[in-house]
Order: C-alpha cells, then structure tokens, then sequence
C-alpha cells in the first residue's frame, strides 16, 4: 500500500485561532485512491524549517503533499523550500506568467510585481491550474513517487486536490480498494477476545485489525487492500474465517450497523415469535432496547418492571414464600419471573434480572454486582448468574446486554 504525508504550511495554523482543515479533505480523497496518509506535520513560514522536513518526507513517504505558502509573499516559501530540499532550481515559467497577467487582467487589477513569484515552477515541476486563484500547484516526480504542492485557501485546493493531483496520482498509485468485514461480537471482555484472535490477526498487516470495544459490546473491524476486490476479499477470508471461528456465537453480527437488539428483531419477526420482559434490577432497560427500532411492536409484547417484592408476587405470580425463601435476588425467582412474564403477555420468549445494582446491598452469598438473568422459552427456563464488578450505571447496563444475548444465542439455535 502506498503511503504518503501531508504537510501543512502556514504560521497561522500554530496559533490558537486557526486549524488546518485541509489536511481531513487531502487524507479523505488520498484514502480513495487507496493510499494511506502515515503522518501529517504544520510547519510554520520559515524555510530552513521546512527544507528539513521536506527532505525527510521525500525519503520516507511514496506521496508527499504540501498545503499552502504559494502566495505572492515573502512569507511565502513553500516553492523555495522544496526546490532547496531537493537540490533544483527555481525556473519562471513564461507560460504561468502570461497564466498569471491574464488573470489580473480578468478580474481588472494591476499586478503588483511580486506576484511573479507564483509564475515560478521548480525544475521538473508541471504547473496545476488554479482556476479559482493566482498560484497555480505544482507536481512532480520523486525517487520515491510523487510530490505536489497546493495552495492554502480551502475554495482553491479542493478542486485542485480532486481535478488536477488525484488524476495525476493514479498513474502512481497501483489500483486498488479496500473492503472491510466487521464482527460484532458480545459475552466476552476485551483483554480475553484480544488474547484470543490476536495470534491470528497479528501475523498480517493487510488486512489491518482494530478492536474497539464498550461495556459488553466489542466490535472487530479487519481492513483489507488489495488491487482488485476478489484480491481483497480472499484477504478478508483468509484471517476473517479463523477468527470467526474462534469467537464461535460470540459474534451476534457482521453487520457494523446492527445492535444486539436489531439481530434479535430479526430472529424473531424469521420466527414469527414474540418476546416479553420482567425486570427488577435493569428497571426497563432491556424493554428500551428492544423497543429502540422501528416496527418493534411485531415482536415486543410488554414489560413489566416490578421493582417491590409484593409487586413480583402481585404482577408476575411470583409465590411469596419463593421469594422468602430464596430472597428476591435468586434463581428461584428469576425462573418465576420469567415464566410469569411469559404466562402473562402470552410471549413464546421472555426474559427476567433480578440482582443488587449496588452500591449498596448484597449479601455474602450474592454480593453487590450479582445479577441473576432468566429466560423463559416454550421448552424450558434457564437461569444465568452474573457478577459484575464497577458501578451502578454499568452493571446495569451488562445485565442488559446479558439478558439480550441470552435470548438472542436461544435464537440462533431455535
Ligand atoms: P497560503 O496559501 O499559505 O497563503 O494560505 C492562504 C489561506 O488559506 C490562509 O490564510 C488560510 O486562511 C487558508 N489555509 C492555509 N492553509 C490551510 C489549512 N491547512 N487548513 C485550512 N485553511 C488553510
Ligand atoms: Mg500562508
């Protein structure tokens, strides 16, 4: 994959009013041609800075572009650095100077005398038009690839950037696309999917793998080049296959765009079956998920967020004596929630928690964090227990998470 570098010019963009936004659209457009922008740099006006860095960019990237520092002024020296740092010359070119007096002849000013300084091109350089400017860019060959030079004011270097440099570039840049495979994958922490698919996806650098990861939802993404799209995706295969093999039904999706709860709508609008939610400690969470998307109401029957022992017992049928006997955080009750739920709504699924969110509660047995999650379904009821270590907020939210895939893997086997 060719790599390339982008160098900002201008004093004004080491100050705290100014940001160099050029740079985005050049890695952007870059990034279509299938080139990958390595490093970027803001250099202010001054020459011997930037023939230093020039120098070294040359040698290193296959792509070296430059932002800026083409106007008419002593301030402006870009034109100077890269002829200094490549060891050429700075020629007048007879055509940009006739380029430059029509110019100021259309939009009827005289032309100060400095401005022939943007009629000068560096030796071997091929002047880019500016249609929307005075500085014409500049493009030309490297030991390496390719160096251009863009001028600064973003409504001149976007159509440069696109109609003049990308043209240019794809001469030096072998073709080539990028494909991606994503895994969305939950029921497991980052460090142990890490440790698990990392001896695989190590030993490649093409496709590129990133992990990127929120509390109980982890999402894999592989990125691979190649020169054609077959080429591409036989890359996407050759690590994408294992590591769909070791995470096994950890992954509930490949489709970056679809949350758990969007996976489990469509296993059961496919099923033609319905789920329902008894909850205690997530307290209508699981109920907001599943009925976050549109056209929920296919398979969403009811929640019920029965929060009191008496209102378990009241709503769901939980017997008292159950939840005396085993305390209203326990398997006991999970079961009976679920089941209650079920009977209720007349759902073929549904899911229950009941646990200690914390801070405070507990008991040794089940100490703050423990969540007990059921699911009732039409052949049998299954209880997980659960031991969340953080807050609040988060136990909660993984309890959720837990309680959705417990349904969604029910799903995948029905
Ligand atoms: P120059 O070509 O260096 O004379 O820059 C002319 C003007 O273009 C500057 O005053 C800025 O307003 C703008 N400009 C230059 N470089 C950038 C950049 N990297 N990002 C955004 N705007 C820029
Ligand atoms: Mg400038």
């Amino acid at each position: 994959m060719k790599s390339a570098e982008i160098i900002a010019v201008g004093s004004e963009l080491l100050t705290p009013q100014r940001v160099d936004t050029n740079s985005l659209y050049v890695t952007e457009q870059l990034n279509l041609l299938g080139v990958e922008v390595v490093r970027k740099q803001v250099i202010g006006d001054d020459r011997d800075r930037l023939t230093e860095a020039i120098r070294v960019a040359v040698d290193r990237s296959h792509i070296v572009v430059l932002i800026g520092g083409l106007g008419p002024t002593e301030d402006d020296v870009t034109r100077d650095a890269v002829a200094a740092a490549l060891g050429r010359t700075l020629r007048l070119s007879l055509e940009q100077e006739s380029v430059l007096i029509a110019r100021f002849r259309q939009i009827n000013r005289p032309m100060a005398k400095n401005n022939l300084r943007q009629a000068y091109l560096v030796e071997g350089a091929e002047a880019l038009p500016n249609p929307h400017g005075t500085a014409p860019g500049q493009y030309m060959s490297t030991n390496r690839g390719a160096l251009a030079m863009l001028p600064g004011p973003p409504r001149e270097m976007k159509p440069m950037m696109k109609e003049q440099l990308l043209p240019r570039l794809r001469h030096v840049v072998p073709p080539s696309v990028i494909r991606v495979r994503n895994f969305r994958v939950t029921g497991i922490g980052e460090s142990d999917l890490d440790t698990l698919i990392a001896p695989v996806y190590t030993k490649y650098t093409n496709p590129a793998t990133t992990v990127l990861s929120a509390p109980g939802d982890l999402f894999v993404q592989l990125r691979a080049t190649g020169s054609t799209e077959k080429e591409a995706d036989a890359l996407l295969r050759e690590v994408g296959n294992p590591i769909a093999e070791l995470l096994g039904e950890k992954v509930y999706s490949e489709n970056a765009d679809e949350p758990l709860e969007a996976v489990i709508g469509r296993l059961l609008r496919k099923q033609i079956a319905t789920v329902s939610a008894a909850e205690s400690c997530t307290g209508g969470l699981i109920a907001g998920r599943l009925t976050e998307q549109a056209g929920s109401s296919d398979f969403f029957l009811a929640g019920y967020v029965t929060y009191s022992d008496d209102q378990k017992t009241k709503v769901l049928n939980v017997p008292a004596d159950v939840i005396a006997k085993h305390s209203a955080v326990s398997e006991a009750v999970a079961t009976a929630m679920a089941e209650g739920a079920r009977k209720l709504s007349g759902s073929t699924y549904a899911v229950s928690t009941t646990g200690y969110a914390g801070p405070t509660g507990g008991t040794d047995y089940d100490p703050v964090g423990t969540v007990y999650i059921g699911l009732a379904a039409p052949a049998k009821t299954e209880v997980v227990r659960a031991r969340y270590g953080g807050d609040r907020y988060r136990t909660r939210a993984l309890a959720t998470q837990a309680a959705l895939d417990l349904l969604r893997r029910r799903l995948f086997k029905a």
